[in-house]
C-alpha cells in the first residue's frame, strides 16, 4: 500500500461557551482535518487541534507546514512503517507538533484499517473497558460564576473539576474555594494556571490553595521556567503537573532529569499516539504518573485520546476524567457517531479510530 496524497480541510466549528484560560480567550475549534490517501482505496483520518496562545501552530500554519514539508515525506510510502514515517515527519522541520500529532493520528487510523485492529490494538492492546468521563473544564470567570458552572456539572453527575487560573493570584484563591464549596468535599478539584504565575509570587497563593485539597497544581509557570517548577514542586504538598512543559520526548526528559514534575499532563494533540506511548513509558521506568488532557478536539482527536486511555495502563485517567466528546464543548461534531453516553465510552473493536466523518458536516465547517 502507498500514501497517495495528504489533503487537509481546515475547519471552525463554535464553542457552546468561549474558554477562557489564562493564556487567552477562543470562541471557536479552528482546527484541521486530515486526511490520507491510499492506491488501494483505505483512508486515514487525523485531526489538528491547536489552542490559540498555547501553541505555535495555527490552522493556516498547520495548512501549509502539511502541504510543504510533511506531505513530500509520506506521498508514495507504506504507511504501515509507521515508526519509520513518523520518524521522518519529526525530522522534516523543527517544532510543529500539532501538525505533526494530525499526521501521526491519521497513520494510526490508517495501519489500523489496514489490518483490521483498532488503534488500541496498535498501542499494545485492551487494558480497560471503559472511560469515565464525568470530569469537566471551568473556564475563568468570576468566582461565582465558575460555582455556578460547577454546581450545574455536578448535578449532572460530573466529580472531577479543572479550575482554569492563573490571570490574578487573589482572585484565583477565591474562585477555588467557591468552587470547593459549590461541589462539597468529595467531588476532585484540580487547578490548571497555564503558565499564568512567576518563579517569585507562585508559592504563596498556591500554598494557601492547597486548604481546598487539590489532587494537582498544572503548569503554574512558563513552559521555559524548569528550575522554578522544580523548585515549586519541592516547597509544595500538591503534585505539580506539567502540560505546556511538556510538548516533545525531549521536554519529558528535562523534566523528568531534573525534578521539575510530579505529574506529566499526556495530550494526544500535542505529540501523536507514538510519542505519547513513549513518554508513557519513560514515565512508568521513573516512576511519574501521567495524566491524559485533551486541546478540545472534535471527534476524530478525541478518538485518539480513547484509544489511548483505552491501552495505556499506567495513564492515571482516574485521576484526571478522560475528555468525552465534542459536543460537551462545541455545537456540533464533524464525526458520525457521537460520544456514547453521558457518563463513559466503550470502544468497539472496530479496526482503526472507528469512526467515520460525516462529509456533509465536513462541507459545512470548511473554511478557505
Ligand atoms: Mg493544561
Amino acid at each position: 500500500m502507498r500514501i497517495t496524497r495528504v489533503e487537509t480541510i481546515p475547519v471552525a466549528v463554535p464553542l457552546r461557551r468561549p474558554m477562557n484560560i489564562a493564556s487567552g480567550a477562543v470562541a471557536a475549534g479552528n482546527h484541521v482535518i486530515i486526511r490520507l490517501h491510499t492506491d488501494q482505496g483505505l483512508t486515514g483520518i487525523g485531526e489538528a487541534s491547536p489552542v490559540a496562545s498555547t501553541d505555535a501552530d495555527t490552522q493556516r500554519t498547520i495548512v501549509s507546514v502539511i502541504a510543504d514539508r510533511l506531505a513530500p515525506r509520506l506521498v508514495g510510502r507504506d504507511p504501515h512503517r509507521l515508526p519509520q514515517l513518523i520518524g521522518q515527519v519529526d525530522r522534516a522541520v523543527p517544532g510543529h507538533q500539532c501538525a505533526k500529532a494530525g499526521i501521526d493520528i491519521a497513520l494510526h487510523d490508517l495501519v489500523g484499517k489496514s489490518l483490521g485492529v483498532p488503534v488500541f490494538q496498535l498501542l499494545g492492546g485492551r487494558c480497560r473497558d471503559r472511560l469515565d468521563t464525568l470530569e469537566a473544564d471551568l473556564w475563568i470567570d468570576s468566582p461565582q460564576a465558575m460555582a455556578a458552572a460547577a454546581g450545574e456539572a455536578a448535578a449532572r453527575g460530573v466529580r472531577a473539576f479543572e479550575i482554569k487560573i492563573g490571570t490574578d493570584p487573589a482572585g484565583d484563591l477565591q474562585r477555588v474555594r467557591a468552587v470547593r464549596e459549590a461541589v462539597g468535599p468529595d467531588a476532585r478539584l484540580r487547578v490548571d494556571c497555564n503558565e499564568g504565575y512567576d518563579r517569585g509570587t507562585a508559592v504563596a497563593p498556591l500554598r494557601a490553595m492547597e486548604a481546598c485539597r487539590l489532587d494537582y497544581i498544572e503548569q503554574p509557570l512558563p513552559r521555559w521556567d524548569l528550575r522554578g517548577m522544580a523548585s515549586l514542586a519541592a516547597a509544595l504538598d500538591t503534585p505539580i503537573c506539567a502540560d505546556q512543559s511538556a510538548y516533545t520526548r525531549h521536554d519529558v526528559f528535562n523534566l523528568l532529569a531534573m525534578q521539575a514534575a510530579d505529574l506529566i499532563c499526556i495530550k494526544i494533540a500535542k505529540s501523536g499516539l507514538l510519542h505519547a506511548s513513549q513518554i508513557h513509558a519513560a514515565c512508568v521506568v521513573a516512576g511519574v504518573r501521567c495524566t491524559l488532557g485533551s486541546m478540545l478536539p472534535l471527534g476524530v482527536g478525541a478518538a485518539a485520546i480513547h484509544h489511548f486511555a483505552v491501552g495505556a495502563p499506567g495513564v492515571d485517567v482516574e485521576l484526571s476524567g478522560v475528555y468525552g466528546g465534542a459536543t460537551d464543548y462545541f455545537t456540533d461534531d464533524l464525526v458520525v457517531q457521537t460520544a456514547p453516553d453521558a457518563a463513559g465510552i466503550t470502544l468497539s473493536d472496530a479496526p482503526g479510530l472507528g469512526i467515520t466523518l460525516d462529509e456533509r458536516k465536513l462541507r459545512h465547517y470548511a473554511v478557505a
